[in-house]
């Protein structure tokens, strides 16, 4: 049984243990300034710029440094409907960066539509068809690359067919990447997206900056020092685009990915198999099948026991685990398990578990330790 002074990590999808270089930078001045510090700053802003776009294989003036992944999904939704008609329609599955700013342009007077989500969290192309035709009128479709609460990993491929093929008027395809980087292969050309969120400490990078792809420039709502070319004004955080640039290169390139999906897989099907043997634990969805899901995030039940309780327990015993994602933490609700057709009883029973690159099979072991500790007296 692992100690309580021993702290085992299981909430990557939250935020990941920092792994950049934390050394002190040479001071960099305000990239807007035009003395010699301001030009090594730009200078470091536009290499850091470049670095990203090498990994994520797009030009490099299609990236634009933002906040974090919850900024860039609300600049590309507001933004790109600014002035323009047509729907907005979001997956069922979004992240509330993105469900909640459609509530915001539903206030604005906008028509707002949903996309359905199979029972896995992952829309399909079936569904994706059935919405764009039952509203016929749809100019922005947000759908995320892989569910942060069930790992379900989306056939953007296939979404990308059904939003070009579709009769009409052109739709912005925007892609939500941020449970997908560094996590599985992501092909923003081939997908063909109009525009794309990331963030930074999910991959070990600082919090506080991430990155907004955007096909095509765009006239954005929020004005400024006219930073990032207009797109997200202020001053921008220079080392924190360093970081984000490392750790694109370190955990995102192809060759990385590939080499820590085989390990991590197999200590999630273990993780998997033994969850099934416990009576009182239900995987969510009750159907996971092994392909099609991030070998790095897993819902689980243990009826009985409320998820709050369980993940209690577990931090009691040393073990981080979440209710579901960190930014909707102070809602009990659950709305995407909702939206997969879970009963409601058994989605506040839900903990997720997530794992990262220094999650060892030993540490997989100490988990199911400790939960069958918990079941014992809860
Ligand atoms: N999108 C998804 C799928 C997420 O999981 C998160 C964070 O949990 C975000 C967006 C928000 O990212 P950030 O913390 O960079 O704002």
């Amino acid at each position: 049984m692992a100690s309580e002074d021993i702290r085992h990590y299981f909430d990557w999808a939250a935020t990941a243990p920092p792994a950049f270089p934390c050394k002190p930078l040479e001071f960099l001045g305000n990239p807007s300034s035009h003395h010699s510090e301001g030009r090594a700053a730009k200078l470091a802003l536009e290499n850091a710029r470049s670095r990203c776009a090498a990994v994520l294989n797009v030009p490099a003036e299609t990236l634009y440094f933002t906040s974090g992944a919850t900024e860039s999904n609300c600049i590309a939704l507001h933004s790109n409907l600014f002035r323009k008609a047509g729907r907005v329609i979001a997956s069922d599955a979004e992240h509330s960066s993105i469900r909640e700013n459609v509530e915001v342009q539903e206030r604005l007077g906008r028509q707002a539509g949903r996309i359905a989500v199979d029972s896995s969290g992952r829309v399909n192309a079936k569904l994706l068809e059935k919405s764009l035709e039952k509203y016929g009128d749809v100019r922005f479709a947000a759908i995320m690359a892989v569910n942060n609460e069930t790992g379900a990993i989306t056939d953007t491929a296939a979404i990308r067919d059904v939003i070009r093929k579709f009769p009409g008027p052109p739709v912005h395809l925007h892609c939500d990447l941020v449970q997908a980087i560094g996590k599985i292969p992501v092909d923003i050309p081939a997908w063909d997206l109009d525009s794309a969120s990331i963030s930074a400490h999910k991959i070990g990078g600082p919090r506080g900056i991430g990155l907004l792809y955007l096909r095509r420039p765009l006239e954005v709502i929020c004005a400024g020092g006219g930073q990032e070319r207009k797109v997200r004004p202020g001053t921008e955080n220079t080392e924190g685009a360093l970081a984000l640039a490392f750790c694109l290169e370190n955990r995102a390139a192809p060759e990385k990915i590939k080499s820590e999906y085989i390990p991590a897989n197999r200590r999630w099907k273990k993780l998997l198999n033994a969850l099934k043997t416990i009576d009182r634990c239900v995987i969510i969805p009750r159907d996971r099948e092994e392909d099609g899901f991030s070998p790095y995030i897993l819902q689980a039940a243990f009826r009985g026991i409320p998820g709050e309780v369980m993940a209690r327990a577990l931090d009691d015993l040393g073990f981080s685990v979440s209710t579901g994602s960190a930014c909707s933490s102070s809602s009990p609700e659950r709305p995407v398990l909702a939206a997969m057709g879970i009963e409601e009883s058994l989605s506040l029973e839900g903990i997720r578990i997530s794992q990262g690159w220094t999650t060892t099979d030993g540490e997989i072991d100490l988990l199911l330790e400790a939960i069958a500790e918990v079941l014992k007296y809860l």
